[in-house]
């Protein structure tokens, strides 16, 4: 089908099947070609790829990805767009389309079920539904999965987020978890008048490539993470501060801590680099090894 992407192609196929958009599921569909292909050639996908995207809607990302991938699994929730993207990928024989909430969908089975030799890479794109940008992305990293990269669509400012550097006002719990595990490259600005219907915010496209080796050594995530979430729980409090409680530590203890860590403690936490983080994460947990067991 020629130009997928087209407003009225896209107003035919509602048409046609009496489909309606679903605000709840953040259906906003993308009618640009050139944001299409930033986003098809940012991902760097070729011929021995295998594309995981998240949210075909009614498949314009998917019929690009298609032509440059070895395989394609798209993942879509609603089940309404199912009929719809079986006529409008009817010309491919390279996608695949899955009808589950990608917060549900085991990926490492996905991949480890289309490994074969034609498939040296995965990468995962997506358009994704604006109401779970940071569950998906967090999902994805948490559970290992052996993709190469990660290229999405997001609220401009979720991705500014997960950019930022130390000492911004925006950095965040977001920002050190998504670097901790990514090297982040930003693709393109996108504005909302490319999509139908119009979403309030702006976008942006990221490629998130996945580190194959962390950027700090720990001695626990968990301790690591727990960290992050006490600092920027309270961002406004001096790390001191913020700190005591963390694993019934009292302020004495945070205190040795820091200090251990060459950490002054009227610091906040919008001020460390992931290595700072990591240094007072493994300073708790050789004080007390019991903590994290
Ligand atoms: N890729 C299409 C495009 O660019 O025009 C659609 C993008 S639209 C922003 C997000 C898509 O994700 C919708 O098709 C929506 O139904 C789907 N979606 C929403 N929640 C989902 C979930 N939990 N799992 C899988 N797909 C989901």
């Amino acid at each position: 089908m020629d130009k997928l992407y087209a407003p009225k192609t896209i107003k035919a196929i509602k048409d046609k099947h009496g489909f309606k958009l679903s605000k709840s599921l953040g259906q906003n569909f993308l009618t640009d070609k050139n944001i299409i292909e930033k986003i098809i050639e940012g991902s760097l996908i070729c011929d021995k790829d295998l594309v995981i995207e998240i949210g075909p809607g009614v498949g314009v990302l998917t019929t690009f990805a298609a032509k440059e991938a070895a395989k394609v699994i798209a993942v879509e929730i609603d089940k309404n767009l199912i009929p719809i993207l079986k006529e409008t990928l009817k010309e491919y024989d390279n996608i695949e389309v899955i009808n589950k909430d990608i917060l549900k969908t085991n990926l490492s089975e996905i991949i480890e079920e289309n490994k074969n030799q034609s498939i040296s890479g995965v990468k995962i794109i997506g358009n994704l539904p604006y109401y779970i940008t940071t569950p998906i992305i967090m999902k994805i990293l948490e559970d290992g999965v052996e993709a190469d990269s990660i290229t999405i669509m997001l609220q401009k400012e979720v991705a500014e987020r997960i950019k930022a550097a130390p000492g911004s006002r925006i950095y965040g719990a977001i920002s050190v978890a998504v670097q901790y595990y990514c090297s982040v490259s930003h693709i393109a600005n996108v504005p909302k008048e490319v999509f139908i219907p119009q979403p309030k915010v702006d976008s942006s496209v990221i490629r998130l490539d996945i580190r194959k080796e962390k950027p700090v050594n720990l001695i626990s995530e968990k301790t690591f993470f727990n960290v992050i979430k006490s600092g920027f729980g309270q961002r406004r409090k001096t790390l001191l501060n913020s700190l005591t409680g963390i694993y019934g530590m009292s302020k004495e203890e945070i205190l040795q801590i820091l200090k251990a860590s060459d950490i002054e403690p009227s610091r906040r936490a919008e001020t460390l680099n992931i290595t700072e983080f990591a240094n007072i994460a493994n300073e708790i947990d050789k004080k007390c090894k019991s903590f994290t067991d």
